[in-house]
């Protein structure tokens, strides 16, 4: 099954009735992103860049990111590379952050970002740095943005980091994986180039689960209530002229990528071990037949439910 899959990997990644899907890859190493080429990713859809510093003494230092960041980007050979800058959070956390907070309980990771900006900015010089280097085209992504404020924040330490680098700002996006954010998104998708939705910690944030229960699946992101957010950012990014990805694990959930497909998202982004089977799926798929399906599940009462939804007619 695995050969038949790696089989379909030069194929596009369209419906049965021509919808085009982007498929990019999840990754923190250079190595998955040699992955990413692989499985023919179209770049990268999430570089998690924390991974590397999850043992850090203090704030990585612009070298240090130049370092991390440099072999990912070289490895891409000049396709797009989405960066999202450094997520620590409750769940992940350096002991320099630890012992700041006894409590062990820090909360997101963009207000703890934006209360160091001199750390913030180091980031943003180091990625510009390497991106010059490798010739890479960069993106970067917000994570945990609430508010068009701190978008406009994050983008004013861009801003400023280009000039001291001496390049153009590339294009800055936000992920949406806050209520705020779902309640803001019109104004977001307005400010940013492009939208991409959490879902990990979206269905955790709007179903109320912690991210750490067990129960926190990629399925449950199927619940009524995180299509209908899905759904309404897919709106915002589709009225802005923004495209709009999923690059939480239900990207490449089977039940979930005929809903999101529906929904009108434009690009799944998904581990590279992953995305054979995505692409096969999303060719197995009618849009229309998805877009009715997607419609008739947002009026469900249950996660239950879509799941039996999906399963009959998919
Ligand atoms: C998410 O929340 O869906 C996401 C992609 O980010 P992370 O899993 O790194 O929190
Ligand atoms: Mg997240």
């Amino acid at each position: 099954r695995r050969a038949a899959l790696a089989a379909g990997r030069h194929l596009p990644s369209e419906t049965t009735d021509g919808h085009r899907m982007v498929l990019r890859a999840n990754v923190a190493t250079a190595d998955d992103a040699r992955a990413a080429l692989t499985v023919h990713a179209e770049g990268v859809g999430l570089l998690r860049t924390e991974l590397p510093f999850l043992d850090a003494a203090a704030w990585p230092t612009r070298e240090a990111h130049v370092a991390t960041v440099t072999p990912v980007l070289r490895a891409l050979e000049g396709r797009p590379a989405v960066v999202r800058t450094l997520d620590f959070a409750d769940d992940k956390l350096p002991p320099f952050l630890a012992a700041a907070s006894p409590s062990g309980h820090l909360g997101r990771g963009l207000p703890l970002m934006l209360a160091a900006p001199e750390a913030f900015a180091d980031q943003f010089r180091g990625l510009l740095t390497a991106a010059r280097a490798t010739g890479a085209e960069l993106r970067i992504m917000i994570p945990m943005v609430a508010s068009p404020e701190e978008l406009a924040a994050c983008r004013a330490l861009l801003d400023l980091a280009a000039a001291e680098v001496g390049v153009e700002a590339p294009p800055l996006g936000v992920m949406v994986e806050l209520r705020e954010a779902v309640d803001a998104v019109d104004e977001l998708a307005r400010d940013a180039a492009f939208l991409s939705i959490g879902s990990n910690d979206l269905t955790c944030q709007l179903l109320g689960v912690d991210r750490r229960d067990p129960a926190a699946t990629p399925a449950l992101a199927a619940h009524p209530s995180v299509l209908t957010a899905i759904g309404e950012v897919a709106a915002a990014g589709r009225r802005h002229g923004r495209p709009v990805s999923v690059c939480g694990d239900a990207a490449a959930h089977p039940l979930l990528v005929p809903l999101l497909v529906g929904l009108g998202v434009d690009v799944l982004s998904a581990a590279p071990a992953a995305l054979d089977a995505v692409r096969a799926r999303v060719r197995g798929l009618r849009y229309t037949d998805c877009v009715a399906l997607a419609a008739e599940a947002r009026e469900l009462d249950s996660v239950e439910r879509v799941w039996r939804l999906v399963e009959e007619r998919v």
